[in-house]
């Protein structure tokens, strides 16, 4: 495999989907959309968080908000629950009496959420607009001509797919119809730990970053173990002999915003504050997970900052949301965001207040706005594979 900053970095080359401009059409059944059909409050409504405290008290049980831990304070601020994406799923699967699950969150979450409640219960997403690009990054008719392509090489067999939770309902279908299961970034260790003992080979979709970091400083494989497919690309870039040498087939796909920490912001942020902790998301690059002192998931990322020494200092490298509420939340502790250049993830931001509100009140109106429904079949199997990560020793 290429060791070059170009192969662990941002792949330019957009999927046809990331082309589909904001403002112009909703796909409901991707994580593309941007209807928001009704009156959506200014933002410069004064009264906005009264509207929101008086539809939530309106509704009672019967809604039941999630907030992810990237979301925007104003949105927080409403959550009944705070969480990741599984974890908030399987809160609202927990939550049976509340009809309504408003998924502050991004479109695959909301998904998840669906595939994991009753049927009488229903997911909203208050802008269909809150996308993820990393999950955008790997489509149904690519995957399977990517399946195709280790068929022809004949490694398909030997193949267990692993998939984060990060992608599409359609991407965990295929994962859990092809024997594989869905995994975290808590739990990816244990996920790929379980697939080598199922298989010779993983496809791991569709954050490469995540795939990379947890097969070599975790399971102890090579990076030349590790090979790159590029969708973009005829045989995703790869020739046969390489596919058949792999034991690693990581997708080409990333996070906009953990995968635009470099190098340089480590460097950097230790000449700027020394005797600093850097802290990473491993969704970063492999150089930087490999250059900070520690890497977990969001909520190992929480704990770590509950847990750490008053007077220390932090250098965390995840969504400037969730790292500046850190920051409120341990005045004793000097806590940094990695990058000065790194933005919040503008998907994610999509959900704001107004939105908040419209849904609500929507909702108080008799009017169930943004339900996000998945396909009876690929629920079922993306449920499969969800089931065998509950499953994972
Ligand atoms: S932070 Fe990254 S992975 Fe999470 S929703 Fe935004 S783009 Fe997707």
């Amino acid at each position: 495999m290429t060791t070059t900053t170009e192969t662990y970095g941002v792949d330019p080359t957009p999927t046809p989907l990331a082309l589909l401009l904001l403002g112009r059409e909703a796909d409901p059944n991707s994580e593309r959309g941007v209807e928001c059909p009704g009156d959506l409050p200014p933002a410069s409504d004064p009264n906005l968080v009264e509207r929101a405290r008086a539809a939530k008290a309106a509704l009672g049980d019967r809604v039941f908000i999630l907030g992810h831990h990237y979301q925007r304070d104003e949105v927080i601020e409403f959550a009944d629950v705070t969480g990741d994406s599984f974890k908030l799923a399987r809160d609202a699967a927990n939550k049976p009496e509340a009809e309504y699950i408003v998924f502050c969150g991004v479109h695959f979450m909301a998904e998840s959420a669906d595939i994991l409640t009753s049927s009488a219960q229903q997911v909203i997403l208050p802008d269909l607009a809150a996308g993820c690009s990393m999950a955008d990054m790997a489509t149904a008719e690519q995957v399977a001509e990517c399946w195709d392509v280790l068929t022809e090489a004949g490694i398909a067999d030997v193949t267990v797919p692993v998939s984060y939770m990060n992608s599409s309902a359609d991407i965990k279908a295929f994962t859990g119809k092809h024997g594989g299961t869905i995994c975290t970034s808590s739990n990816a260790e244990r996920a790929l730990t379980w697939a080598y003992e199922q298989g010779e080979k993983v496809l791991f979709l569709p954050d490469q970053h995540l795939g990379r970091n947890t097969a070599v400083r975790d399971l102890g494989l090579s990076l030349d173990d590790c090979v790159l497919y590029n969708p973009h690309k005829p045989n995703g870039g790869l020739t046969v002999e390489q596919l058949r040498n792999a034991k690693m087939i990581l997708w080409r796909g990333h996070c906009s915003v953990h995968g635009r920490f470099t190098l340089d912001s480590v460097n950097d942020v230790r000449a700027r504050i020394p005797g600093v902790n850097v802290l990473v998301h491993p969704e970063c690059k492999y150089e930087v997970v490999d250059a900070a002192d520690l890497v977990g998931s969001t909520e190992y990322i929480i704990k770590a900052l509950d847990a750490a020494e008053p007077g220390s200092k932090w250098a965390i490298g995840t969504e400037l949301n969730l790292v500046r509420r850190l920051a409120k939340a341990h005045p004793d502790k000097e806590v940094v965001f990695l990058d000065r250049a790194v933005c919040f993830c503008s998907t994610m931001n999509r959900i704001d207040l107004p939105h908040l509100v419209w849904a609500l009140e929507s909702l108080v109106d008799g009017r169930v706005p943004n339900v996000i429904t998945v396909d009876p079949e690929v629920a079922k199997y993306s449920k499969a594979a969800l089931d065998r990560m509950l499953a994972l020793p």
